[in-house]
């Protein structure tokens, strides 16, 4: 009774439930979840289900509508109201007992991943041996044409810093060519927004004839199919647009109202030409985290392949955005969402290269987690900083390419990121997880390089 009552109490926020309503749903806006957050309305001292209410949303008129994750029952059409309330009471119990099970293996590891991370531990020792240069980032211009909410870079309309001249890149990659194979180095642009510069086809053309391949990073709002056609014509390889949910939810992210309609756009022009490797990125909020299942769809019925997923991490400005943040029960979802959509192989999605995940290692993206900043992965900053990856903060530049020969610069220091030994303190210091976490991202460590974000304990929390 006291289950009903908590069912009811929920309900009755938005409207009075009808008992004897007839459940109608589609799968993909189903009636019902059960999750595993329990919001405000089952704080109460008496109530046992805590962290384990169920939700009901959409048929049953409730505002506040959860994410549709950890669902695992489709009951039949027509079922009344009532019978759902009976099968979720017996539910909700078994995902009690589930969730205890699941925080007590969160942090242990099945013997599956051990295995696996086993092996992939020792083929990362001998990568970080050898650090061979594989992703080169080239940060070209700091303008950009969008005023994205959770920006962390020094991207302003009219950025104050010119453009680093085409030539000075160059310089880099001749160095990159003295000493690597250009055709196993690949060099990906990026900004601010690449397509403000109007020598990018330049560019493009002298990274092809060195022998790189070479892709970008964009917004799509100035890739007309003209432009697109220049940019193949100059050996484009690979891109990547962002688009950060349906159109009032990506317009809101990236402060502008046409980008939503140009970044559509920009995706039916690249996807009719298949020999593009092309992926598109989300970034997941609150605002757009219970569209998921629509944006997926959206991109399906477009017909895109790879679909890439990252969460905003908590430092500056974003870190104090509630819109920006996911809860840590929201976070599980997504992984949970992004292993469902993997199992369903109607597009291939994965999460960002960020985080140790423990038990969802292998079943969120195609690699095991570490991080690659200063290992394969390196980056020329607009003001001529060799980096290891945007990401990370300045205190971690390894030189500049107005004072140092990059890849004397690669070779010789990135000694931080070869050996993160030093990340081994506070809750790293002795987690049973640090062989093959080795302290999370590089650019989750502070100014004092204290971590500021563990994923694994997120992945155990309930709020
Ligand atoms: S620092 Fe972060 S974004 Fe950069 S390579 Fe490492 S995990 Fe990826
Ligand atoms: S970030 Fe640190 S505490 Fe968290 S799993 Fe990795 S090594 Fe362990």
């Amino acid at each position: 009774m006291r289950f009903l009552y908590v069912l009811r109490r929920l309900c009755s926020m938005d409207r009075a439930v009808d008992l004897n309503r007839s459940v109608t749903y589609d799968k993909k806006y189903t009636a019902v979840q059960v999750g595993s957050h329990c919001g405000s309305f089952c704080d109460g001292p008496q109530c046992k289900y805590r962290h384990t209410a169920v939700h009901f949303f959409e048929e049953l008129g409730c505002q506040n509508r959860p994410f549709v994750q950890d669902l695992f029952h489709f009951p039949a059409q027509g079922t009344t109201t009532k019978s759902l309330l009976k099968i979720l009471q017996y539910q909700c119990f078994c995902i009690t007992l589930r969730q205890i099970q699941d925080d007590m293996n969160a942090q242990r590891l099945d013997i599956r991943h051990r295995v696996a991370l086993e092996l992939a531990h020792h083929l990362q020792k001998s990568i970080n041996r050898e650090h061979p240069l594989r992703q080169l980032f080239w940060e070209c211009t700091l303008r950009c044409n969008v005023h994205c909410r959770h920006c962390g870079s020094d991207c302003k309309q009219l950025a104050g810093m010119k453009d680093m001249p085409r030539e000075d890149f160059l310089r880099v990659l001749d160095s990159v060519a003295s000493k690597c194979d250009p055709h196993k180095v690949f060099v990906i642009i990026t900004g601010g927004e690449p397509l403000l510069r109007d020598d990018l086809e330049i560019v493009g053309r002298e990274i092809y004839d060195r022998g790189f391949p070479w892709g970008m990073v964009t917004n799509g709002l100035l890739l007309t199919p003209e432009r697109f056609d220049a940019l193949r014509h100059a050996g484009l390889h690979s891109l990547t647009i962002s688009l950060d949910g349906l159109e009032a939810d990506h317009n809101w992210l990236r402060g502008h109202k046409e980008s939503f309609q140009r970044a559509s756009r920009a995706i039916d022009t690249i996807l009719q030409h298949p020999q593009i490797a092309f992926d598109v990125v989300t970034c997941v909020n609150q605002r757009n985290f219970s569209h998921l299942t629509e944006i997926r769809d959206f991109l399906i019925g477009k017909g895109l392949k790879n679909w890439r997923l990252f969460t905003i991490f908590p430092v500056g400005r974003a870190a104090n955005d509630p819109e920006l943040q996911l809860s840590n029960v929201q976070f599980r979802q997504l992984l949970n969402f992004i292993k469902q959509t993997r199992k369903e192989s109607r597009i291939h999605a994965a999460f960002g290269c960020e985080g140790y995940f423990g038990n969802y290692e292998g079943d969120v993206r195609d690699q095991f987690f570490h991080c690659q900043a200063g290992i394969t992965v390196g980056s020329v900053m607009a003001d001529g900083a060799i980096a290891a990856c945007a990401s990370i903060r300045a205190d971690y530049h390894q030189g500049n390419i107005y004072e140092d020969d990059f890849m004397e610069v690669w070779e010789n220091r990135y000694l931080p990121h070869r050996n993160r030994l030093w990340m081994k303190k506070g809750d790293c210091a002795d987690c049973k997880h640090w062989r093959y976490c080795q302290g999370n991202a590089m650019h989750l460590r502070d100014q004092d390089g204290n971590l500021i974000l563990c994923h694994l304990k997120r992945l155990t929390e309930h709020h």
